[in-house]
């Protein structure tokens, strides 16, 4: 392996094998301004070679570093691009706007008032609905309440009433995959769902159950106020876009629930049922992902 292209491609390996992901070649030009990613994430970056440096044999054949590879590129310059990034969806138009309501001084819900630890409590002790009277455990919702990105569900199923606590089921194992594949591991998203009780046989909450559940819910996203929030189904849309519409109507666009950026796409329990579904959820999650890094 003598020509020149092979040696400098082995050089380079052995490079990246010891750690760099930035490496300076000698070339007759010096080029300014920043090097040209790579496929892989890393940059070369070309520099003129020192003057009147004789060229012995060794050197004249093994590409010969100039200088040592610049100290400041940082951790980030140095990580390989994220795998989400490939072929990203753009972002799409705006859809429904739901506004914020405004402060009412004499609001007499305590629940719209109430701080986050209060909320959850009354979570835990509420019967205003009959899925009360069901439970094993209320199911609030789980993660850092300073997080940016939340994702709504319907409600809790049977490994959930069982735990009390939000997608720990099949269709939870498949949210993780999805939340790990966009960078945002689990324990750094809020999870939480329209309804805090489990409906009788993982049927759909009615209206009325939704209705006396909701204002957890809306105090829960005031309290967090992510950058972001994923509707998981129709129901999560339903309640917070106040629609009907259809998720084939509601996907593909980004709505404006009290100014935060809401994403809807499929619950991971149908692409359980349907994985054709889960291309299209693909795109949705990496829209909302782009949205976090706005
Ligand atoms: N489905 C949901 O909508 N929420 C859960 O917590 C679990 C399954």
């Amino acid at each position: 392996m003598t020509d020149p292209r092979s040696l400098l491609r082995r050089y380079l390996a052995q490079r990246l094998d010891m750690g760099e992901r930035q490496v300076t070649l000698p070339s007759p030009v010096d080029v300014e301004g920043p090097a040209p990613p790579q496929d892989d994430g890393t940059a070369v970056r070309q520099v003129a070679p020192a003057p009147h440096q004789p060229s012995t044999p060794e050197r004249a054949s093994a590409p010969r570093r100039t200088r040592p590879a610049p100290e400041h590129a940082t951790p980030e310059a140095r990580k390989p691009r994220a795998k989400w990034r490939d072929e990203l969806p753009p972002i799409p138009p705006q859809g429904i706007v739901i506004p914020t309501p405004t402060n009412d001084l004499f609001q007499s819900d305590p629940v719209a008032q109430a701080p986050f630890e209060e909320v959850i409590q009354r979570i835990h002790a509420c019967t205003s609905c009959r899925l009360h009277a069901g439970r094993q455990h209320a199911v609030p919702g789980e993660g850092p309440m300073d997080a940016r990105m939340v994702v709504v569900g319907e409600g809790p199923g049977a490994t959930e009433d069982a735990q009390g606590r939000p997608f720990v089921g099949r269709a939870g194992e498949l949210l993780n995959d999805i939340l790990a594949a966009i960078d945002c591991p689990r324990e750094t998203v809020y999870i939480a769902n329209v309804v805090k009780c489990r409906p009788p046989d993982n049927r759909k909450p009615q209206g009325d159950e939704m209705e006396a559940c909701l204002p957890f819910l809306h105090r829960q996203l005031a309290l967090i106020r992510p950058k972001v929030i994923i509707a998981m189904g129709a129901t999560a849309a339903e309640a917070l876009l106040q629609t009907r519409a259809s998720l084939g109507q509601l996907r593909g666009k980004v709505h404006d629930y009290r100014g935060i950026p809401l994403v809807v796409t499929y619950h991971p329990a149908a692409l359980l049922r349907n994985p054709n579904w889960k291309r299209p959820t693909w795109d949705d999650v990496r829209i909302a992902r782009q949205l976090l890094d706005r």
